[in-house]
């Protein structure tokens, strides 16, 4: 089986089998671009190589036969003193990879050739400079000699006589250079620097693919589930310098500004230099646009293979060249790496510059690189300064930092006052609404990725972490200690979203981001996506928001989050905690009037689309007073005694709340208030459709998980509208549903369905039950299970198929054949689960409803899996 292939042979698509440098290395030869000549080594080759720990001597014989034939291209000699031929050895895997072998220059020099190679180009310092640099590339290469020791050396040399540079160093001054090294290398490996340069060959072919398992390397592939069997291939090419003078230079660029995307060559050179000298730091390199007026025809001659390389891969290049004498070698090209804004701004260019298809520009994106494009993040220079205080679960991304407050109120005070705020509590609760809201970040010490904090952050969008139990807040004294260290109210702390760290100061954003393309993006995502999503959204910017995203609806308006105003959760309090029937209906009269204000607004502003509305739901301790001012604040409200009300309260109390009296179960019991619910939504409806207004509401139950429930409240709510309908003459479109969140109600949708014109898995609900996971509690052992491989990650993040899927499945399965004209939507975090999409569309769910942040990352998804 062939083992080594010459460039001539290659091609890009073998990136498997010669590694990706290999593979482009052969493409540019194929089209015609200026490659030193060369071949590489195939990966199989270095798995066998890993296997039996020795270089076979077909291997060799087969080396040999590409060198003999390299030689008689390059009209030079390997082993051979007249005219060496000196070669480069290169790793290069399928995956770029660090942590593997560097790269070794010069190779087939020695003590010999060195002065032959400075004779016969009458330049001594280029040669010597050679040498050294070869001694120092293999010793730490293949003998790994800590290369420190061979940089000291030349800095002390440097620094004895008087030199700032390498570049004024003279011939003698690199020969006593050569001299040092050999004898640190002799030190340090116990045998001379190999004169012969095969056994240099073949000692740095076996160095690279041992490379292969170096632990560095090891744990790279581990981290970005690169597999171990793949293998580095060797590329072994013929050298050109750039180290021989003013007239050569080497240097790294980009087809495009990776940072922003912009067109044009961008990136930077250093005149007589070789290798790595520009990244390497030790002199500073020049931009390449002063390469254009040191030498214009070089500078052309390379802007045209930039564009050509282009548009070969149809992809922005990163591109490494060598100028030797004036002329120009082409080293390496790849796909080159960019930050979310470029990546954006290059894929939308290429399709529209018809390059690549609309979808295949979608497929070039991720939704990582659309948090990234939404949220600011810490500029990366002032991150690098700042070392982390704790680190809790990254519940919404983005970056921000603030002082410090403890509790709602105080947060907003000095929110009033002009400060940007970072509201730090044990947990968050409806109350502290307002407090999060004014708030850059929200941190809290409890709580899982599903936790109040980190729902209604994801929301808002608003920078949040939870869970974060090095941080002990006492909300009391004000304070939250981590270790022997203590924050107090007002210092600063900045909070990384997107990583979960804290850190103490101020760290710099980095904002300017453009939404402009985004804008192109999402569109594109929507037209070429084959599934729909909506958005879980109730307040007039979150709906904003998602509808600019391209939300085709809203999937969850959750009506309970329009009560935790201040004077709005009085009067909840009063209609729960209040004995007298009079005093309770006036409080609903009022709800009701904050609350078609609501629906006027939401309905108005999702206009001809659907819009579903889920009807009460959280467990009723959620809205009890729990401080003394609260309790007095209702007893005075109601004109009870505050004794009397903390009773009531007591009779009200749960063992199990989240399994207790909540969602459709309150509406049994206390009918009036999903009564006024739906009249407050069909009024406003009424009133939208008399001002020509084309409105859908759709109205959801939530909680159920029996037929008779559902047909139950399906009555009361219907005679209901009809009365509306009958007294104002008029009617309006709309449906009743329900939310499947119970596995009883999956497991019996065809009976459900009887009564529903649509469905909705609420798949956080769904999940706990299914589990038996509490949502608030899970965090205290989900972190362990993951850590331990009993989970493979999060149920409540993303989609459990086996299970909660499988439910859903059933569900779908036992409605669709009957009722097909029944709706499927999903309305739970995972939503916005990427990883899911798939499979919802497969189950054959007709829309997923996430948090309206999510909803360009989930359009992005479906659009790229869409066939
Ligand atoms: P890396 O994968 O770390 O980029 P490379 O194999 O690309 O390592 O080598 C690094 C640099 O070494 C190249 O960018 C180039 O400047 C120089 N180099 C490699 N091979 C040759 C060669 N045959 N002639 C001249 N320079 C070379
Ligand atoms: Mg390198
Ligand atoms: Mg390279």
């Amino acid at each position: 089986k062939k083992r080594v292939y010459d460039f001539t042979q290659g091609s890009k698509e073998q990136k498997d089998l010669l590694g990706g440098k290999g593979a482009n290395l052969a493409e540019m030869t194929s089209i015609g671009l200026p490659v030193p000549r060369g071949f590489t080594i195939t990966t199989e080759a270095c798995l066998e190589y890993l296997n039996s720990k020795n270089l076979d001597a077909e291997l060799i014989k087969e080396i040999e036969t590409h060198i003999a034939r390299l030689e008689k291209e390059t009209g030079k000699k390997f082993a051979d003193n007249e005219n060496p031929l000196l070669v480069s050895v290169r790793s290069g895997s399928k995956f770029s990879m660090p942590g593997m072998m560097d790269t070794i220059l010069n190779l087939g020099l020695n003590h010999q050739s060195v002065e032959i190679l400075a004779q016969k180009t009458g330049n001594p310092v280029f040669a010597y400079d050679c040498y050294r640099r070869l001694i120092q590339m293999f010793g730490d290469v293949v003998k790994a000699v800590d290369k420190n020791l061979f940089e000291e050396a030349l800095t002390d040399y440097k620094i004895n006589h008087g030199y700032t540079s390498d570049t004024e160093m003279q011939a003698v001054d690199w020969k006593q250079i050569i001299k040092q090294f050999s004898e640190i290398y002799l030190k340090e490996v116990g045998e001379k620097f190999p004169q012969e340069p095969a056994e240099q060959l073949y000692a740095a072919v076996e160095a690279v693919f041992t490379s292969w398992n170096n632990p560095r390397a090891v744990t790279y592939r581990r981290i970005h589930d690169i597999p171990d069997t793949l293998g580095t291939a060797v590329n072994i090419q013929e050298m050109v310098f750039g180290n021989t003078g003013a007239k050569s230079g080497t240097g790294v660029a980009f087809t495009r500004n990776p940072a922003t995307g912009e067109g044009g060559v961008f990136g930077e050179f250093l005149m007589n230099a070789q290798g790595e000298d520009v990244v390497a730091g030790i002199r500073t390199p020049r931009p390449i646009q002063e390469l254009k007026e040191d030498n214009p025809d070089i500078y052309r001659q390379f802007e045209k293979i930039c564009q050509q390389l282009e548009a070969h891969y149809q992809d922005m290049q990163d591109i490494e060249f060598t100028i030797e004498e004036g002329k120009l070698f082409i080293l390496q090209t790849r796909n080159g790496k960019r930050t979310a804004k470029a990546a954006f701004k290059i894929a939308t260019q290429l399709a529209e510059d018809g390059v690549i298809s609309k979808k295949e520009s979608l497929k070039r994106l991720t939704p990582s690189m659309i948090t990234q494009l939404l949220h600011p993040v810490f500029d990366e220079k002032s991150l690098a300064q700042n070392q982390a205080i704790a680190k809790g679960l990254p519940a919404s991304p983005g970056a921000a930092y603030g002082r410090v407050y403890f509790n709602a109120q105080d947060a907003q005070n000095a929110h009033e006052a002009g400060q940007k705020v970072v509201l730090l509590r044990t947990e968050t609760s409806p109350e502290d609404i307002e407090g999060m809201l004014v708030s850059e970040a929200i941190v809290t010490s409890r709580g899982g990725m599903t936790s109040h904090a980190a729902v209604v952050a994801r929301g808002m969008g608003v920078c949040c972490v939870v869970g974060c139990e090095a941080l002990n807040v006492n909300e009391k004294r004000k304070q939250a200690q981590y270790g022997t260290q203590i924050i107090k109210e007002g210092d600063i702390v900045s909070v990384d979203g997107t990583t979960g760290n804290i850190y103490r100061g101020e760290i710099k954003l980095d904002k300017a981001q453009d939404l402009e393309i985004l804008g192109k993006v999402l569109k594109w995502a929507a037209e070429i996506g084959d599934m729909k999503v909506r958005a879980n959204a109730e307040t007039v910017d979150d709906i904003k928001t998602a509808l600019d995203f391209g939300a085709s609806g809203i999937g969850l308006a959750r009506t309970e989050h329009m009560f935790f105003g201040k004077e709005r959760i009085l009067e909840v309090r009063k209609m729960f905690l209040s004995e007298e029937e009079m005093q309770r209906k006036k409080s609903l009269e009022t709800l009701k009037e904050y609350q078609k204000k609501d629906f006027l607004e939401i309905l108005s502003l999702t206009e001809g689309m659907p819009c579903t509305i889920r009807l009460l739901d959280p467990p009723l301790h959620e809205f009890m007073p729990k401080t003394k001012e609260e309790f007095e604040e209702v007893a005075k409200a109601c004109g009870q005694s505050v004794d009397f009300i903390i009773q009531r309260g007591k009779e009200l109390e749960e063992f199990n709340p989240m399994l207790g009296h909540r969602g459709c179960r309150l509406a049994v019991t206390y009918p009036e208030i999903y009564e006024m619910q739906v009249e407050a939504i069909i009024e406003a409806a009424l009133d939208l459709a008399q001002a020509g207004k084309q409105v859908k509401p759709e109205i959801m139950i939530p909680l159920i998980s029996e037929e008779r429930e559902l047909t139950y409240l399906k009555e009361l709510l219907e005679s209901k509208i009809q009365k509306l309908f009958k007294e104002s003459g008029r009617e309006v479109a709309y449906k009743i549903g329900a939310m499947l969140e119970i596995p009883r109600a999956c497991l019996t949708a065809d009976k459900l369905a009887s009564a529903a014109q649509f469905f909705s898995f609420g798949t956080n609900d769904l999940t706990q039950l299914t589990y038996g996971f509490s949502r608030d509690d899970s965090v205290k052992f989900l972190p362990e299970y993951i850590e331990k491989r009993i989970l493979q990650d999060d149920p409540f993040q993303h989609l459990d198929q086996d299970g909660v899927g499988a439910l859903m499945k059933t569900a779908i399965g036992l409605v669709k054949p009957e009722y097909p004209e029944i709706s499927f939507g999903v309305c739970g975090e995972v939503g916005g689960d990427p990883e899911a999409v798939t499979f919802l569309k497969k189950i054959g769910l007709d829309y997923v409803s996430c948090s309206s942040y999510r909803v360009p990352a989930v359009l992005l998804t479906i659009a790229q899996s869409s066939t």
